[in-house]
């Protein structure tokens, strides 16, 4: 096992994986930037290194000052999160090549699932459900023309190196493809270096619904149950729970089959995510394949008794599950929301500013994962989440009942949030029914 490992990120994950660290008895290392100076991950971090100034791209995407600080502190390993480095295959090389285990997928597990369009025609190939779509890139907007004919409107635009929701369009009419062509071509060019596009069928209101997976170095595969991710704004994911509403014991022996069959293709080790979307008529395809921990794997571990980073982190030191992989019990219902610093009226801008008074909620079922304390200063370059709020419940309607209240404890003064935003969701009879779908959000208003 590791005796040291250098947390390349920031913010709650950071935190959570110092957590795990801790208690798995390994040393750890905070990087940080000079706006993150005053963050919880490096107060507690065993020690920390400033690898520069607050812009991503000179500190927490900077791959030789990252490398450099795991040099000088001798860490035998690097954690990158979510985000920033996490999928990125040059960094999973170079940490190799400079003998520092990357706790995160291998350079061939980001080539093949990294890229969604070779990772569609590698489901294809397999006899994996997937949208109807395209098997590779779009050569040119004729071309893009062409397909959509031929697969029948609405269709989506997606950038094959996509992420965030970012380089997505659906086109509803043959007139203007040309022009969310061109928008998402020149998105994707800009937020991930690369313009490539494909073209899926575009699904009316299913559902998104993903699969846990974990893999160790010695073949084995397991999934941890499903997570809803429904509630999305602009294709962004703001409430997850688990299990699925909507789920039945023989769908989810079926997803999950296939799901775990999607992890053993590349050979997959470490926590990972299958996305699938789930139609109306109970037929799932294969969305995406997620090579890191994410975001929302606090309700999972709610429902599991299981603690996924330290999972991560045991099993690319080398090790077995710690759990037996056919006894993993599931245990009620858990819902996650994402407290972001952003405004509601104002279209969900990001509002940067000091955190003038904060109070985490409380009591049973409820988990805060968070970075930000009352003066904590919410900088500028980073996303907006500033706290995870996680209720667990025996069944759905105990935990939202436990959101219900721990949402009307949490305060957050100084900066707008979308706590209150996410109180009116959970109080619609549509969520609270748990009849949810992709356009939920965008049908209320
Ligand atoms: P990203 O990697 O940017 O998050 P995904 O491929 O995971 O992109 O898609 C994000 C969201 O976009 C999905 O959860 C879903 O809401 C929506 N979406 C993606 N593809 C389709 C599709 N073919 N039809 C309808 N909605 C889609």
């Amino acid at each position: 096992m590791f005796k040291k490992v250098l947390i390349a990120n920031r913010g709650e994950i950071a935190l959570r994986i110092i957590r795990a660290c801790k208690e798995l008895g390994i040393g750890t290392v905070a990087v940080y930037s000079e706006a993150d100076r005053d963050s919880l991950h490096v107060r507690f971090a065993d020690e920390e290194v400033c690898i520069g100034r607050g812009p991503a791209s000179e500190s927490y995407l900077h791959m030789q000052r990252i490398l450099a600080a795991a040099e000088i502190t001798n860490a035998d390993a690097i954690h990158p999160g979510y985000g920033f480095l996490a999928e990125n295959a040059e960094f999973s090389e170079i940490c190799a090549h400079n003998g520092f285990v990357f706790i995160g997928p291998t350079v061939d597990n980001i080539r093949k699932m990294g890229d969604k369009a070779s990772a569609r025609s590698l489901m294809i190939g397999h006899g994996i459900p997937v949208i109807p779509g395209t098997e590779s890139i779009l050569d040119s907007e004729k071309q893009a023309l062409a397909m959509a004919a031929g697969i029948g409107y609405p269709v989506m635009i997606k950038a094959s190196a996509g992420g965030g929701g970012k380089g997505m369009r659906v086109v509803h009419d043959e007139k203007d493809l040309p022009r969310a062509f061109a928008v998402a071509s020149s998105e994707a060019a800009s937020a991930f270096g690369n313009p490539g596009l494909y073209l899926e069928k575009y699904l009316i209101r299913p559902r998104h619904v993903e699969f846990q997976v974990l893999g160790d170095r010695f073949g084995n595969v397991v999934h941890l149950g499903e997570r809803d991710c429904s509630v999305q704004r602009r294709h962004q994911k703001l409430i997850e729970e688990s299990p699925c509403p909507a789920m039945t014991p023989a769908l989810r022996r079926k997803m999950g089959e296939c799901a775990v069959e999607v992890a053993r293709l590349i050979e997959y080790v470490g926590a990972g995510t299958v996305e699938f979307l789930l139609d109306k008529d109970m037929n799932f395809y294969f969305m995406e394949m997620n090579t890191r921990i994410q975001v929302e794997h606090p309700v999972t571990e709610m429902v599991t008794g299981l603690d996924l980073v330290k999972e991560q982190v045991a099993v690319s030191g080398g090790e077995r599950f710690s759990f037996d992989a056919g006894k993993v019990k599931f245990n009620g219902h858990a819902i996650e929301c994402r407290i972001n610093a952003e405004d509601p009226r104002h279209d969900f801008r990001p509002c940067p500013g000091v955190i003038t008074s904060f109070h985490p909620p409380g009591g049973p079922g409820i988990r805060v994962d968070t970075h930000i304390y009352a003066s904590y200063v919410v900088p500028p370059f980073y996303d907006s989440l500033l706290a995870k709020l996680i209720a667990h419940g025996r069944d759905r309607s105990e935990a939202i009942a436990r959101l219900r209240r721990s949402l009307d404890e949490f305060i957050i003064i100084g900066v707008p949030t979308t706590i209150d935003f996410h109180r009116t969701i959970i109080d619609d009879p549509r969520f609270i029914s748990g009849d949810l779908d992709i356009q939920f959000l965008e049908k209320r208003s």
